[in-house]
């Protein structure tokens, strides 16, 4: 088969890579010149495990190329995949789609074959009868559907998700879209992977259901992680006690500094809008939104605190260890790292922070907070160290080097890395989350 992804960024880029990897012959185009002349020079525009050696043998078997062409990246394709972003609209929160429209137009006029559109970035309700619409008005003469397919890969295990995925969702309104998809997916087919068939709309809005529920359960657990520390429990015991009942599962139970990421903070936001829209509220998602948006400045507070209160911080220095949104990643939007900075700055507080691969866009997004090379230079005269990402250097940092350099052993660990008792024997003062 032949596949066009139009848009290589982490879900065009690795999606692309996968397909060819199956033995498609696949074009990934991106209207970034520059994205595109570091993927012919093998530079990889994201940072993701195992991605840089995957597109590498598939563009040497001649599976894989890149263009920043549409015309000439769809020509001949059976599937033409739309994996442009689809961010929080600025002002209102809706999903923007100027980015997919803008390609569903330009494939309409440059489409020279039968083929198969497939809206792969995350799109509200209705966007695939608009992208037909847009298609349709085109004037096309070559037959074509469009099929909805959202993806679920996860930021720092992106191949692995891709090619063992826990279902693989299809909204099709015809048998024309479902046979090419048939065919795009036959490896995984071979693998046994589930395939659901659906309607477009039904395909659009799982996509959306899927991240408010893993997003209500992150929430769920932080805010039962408040209550632990209120009434002396843990909270790691409460997620296993919970997380073994099978019809709760252990998984996104895991109490932190709050979720962020490129996807579950505006597909939560744009869920808001179409369940506004449809005047058909979404209460329990709402209250999600609110409570993880209040989070992430409660987390900088929780650092004051350590300090002492905002009043004695004023002045002091804290190491932020980690400030991407989850670990392997080099993913820092939303990341709750933002906002503890923020509050931490914002109360007079001098902060220096390490990450091993979000740094160079964080500078960017935290132009206040000065970026170090290592942990321990970020540590050296710090007040208080505050690990916010629970990257694996992280585990296993070298705590009696850490009390001799810091000003003062204070640990603040918003991810629940360490054990109290181990790192409180060592003479620290230790706070995390849900636990005493
Ligand atoms: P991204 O910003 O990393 O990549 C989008 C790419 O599209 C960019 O490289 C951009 O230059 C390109 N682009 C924009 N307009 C274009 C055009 N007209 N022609 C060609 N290229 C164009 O975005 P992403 O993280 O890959 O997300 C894409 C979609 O997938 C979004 O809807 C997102 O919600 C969804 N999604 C993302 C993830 C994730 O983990 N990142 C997971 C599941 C779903």
């Amino acid at each position: 088969m032949k596949i066009a992804m139009v848009g290589s960024g982490y879900v065009g880029l690795v999606s692309g890579a996968c397909f060819a990897d199956f033995g498609h012959d696949v074009v990934c185009i991106d209207k970034d010149q520059s994205k595109i002349d570091r993927l012919h020079d093998g530079i990889m525009p994201i940072y993701e495990p195992g991605l840089a050696e995957l597109v590498a043998s598939n563009v040497d078997a001649g599976r894989l190329t890149f263009t920043t062409s549409l015309a000439d990246g769809i020509e001949g394709a059976d599937a033409i995949f739309i994996a442009v972003g689809t961010p929080s609209r600025r002002g209102d929160g809706h999903a923007d789609l100027s980015y997919v429209y803008a390609v569903a137009k330009e494939i309409g006029e440059s489409l020279s074959n039968d083929a198969v559109i497939v809206t792969k970035s995350t799109v509200p309700v209705g966007t695939g009868d608009e992208v037909e619409r847009i298609l349709s008005d085109s004037g096309t003469s070559h037959r074509f559907a469009v099929v909805s397919n959202p993806e679920f890969l996860r930021e720092g295990a992106a191949i692995g998700d891709f090619k063992r995925p826990d279902r693989i969702v299809i909204g099709a309104e015809d048998e024309f879209g479902r046979q090419v998809m048939r065919e795009v997916y036959r490896p995984l087919f071979l693998n046994e992977s589930p395939i659901l068939f659906t309607g477009r709309r039904t395909s659009e809005l799982i996509k959306y259901a899927a991240n408010a529920f893993l997003a209500t359960k992150i929430t769920f657990i932080n805010e039962m992680a408040d209550l632990c520390e209120k009434v002396g429990a843990n909270v790691q015991d409460v997620s296993r006690g919970i997380g073994m009942d099978n019809r709760i599962g252990s998984k996104f139970l895991h109490a932190g500094p709050g979720y962020g990421g490129s996807c579950f903070p505006k597909d939560t936001l744009a869920l808001l809008k179409t369940a506004e829209d449809y005047d058909s509220p979404t209460r329990i998602v709402e209250a999600v939104v609110k409570a993880n948006d209040s989070r992430k400045r409660a987390m900088g507070r929780k650092v004051l605190d350590a300090l002492g209160g905002a009043e004695a911080a004023r002045g002091k220095k804290v190491a932020l260890l980690g400030l991407t949104f989850k670990p392997n990643t080099d993913d820092m939007r939303d990341s709750p790292a933002i906002a503890v900075a923020q509050a931490l700055t914002d109360a007079g507080v001098e902060v220096a922070a390490f990450d091993p691969e979000g740094m160079e866009l964080a500078k960017l997004l935290m132009p206040d907070v000065t970026m170090v090379d290592e942990p321990y230079a970020a540590i050296e005269g710090a007040d208080a160290i505050a690990i916010v990402t629970e990257w694996d250097v992280f585990r296993a940092l070298d705590l009696k080097r850490i009390k001799d350099l810091a000003n003062a052993p204070v640990l603040v660990d918003l991810r629940n890395i360490y054990r109290p008792d181990d790192v409180r024997a060592l003479g620290f003062e230790y706070s995390s989350i849900g636990r005493t």
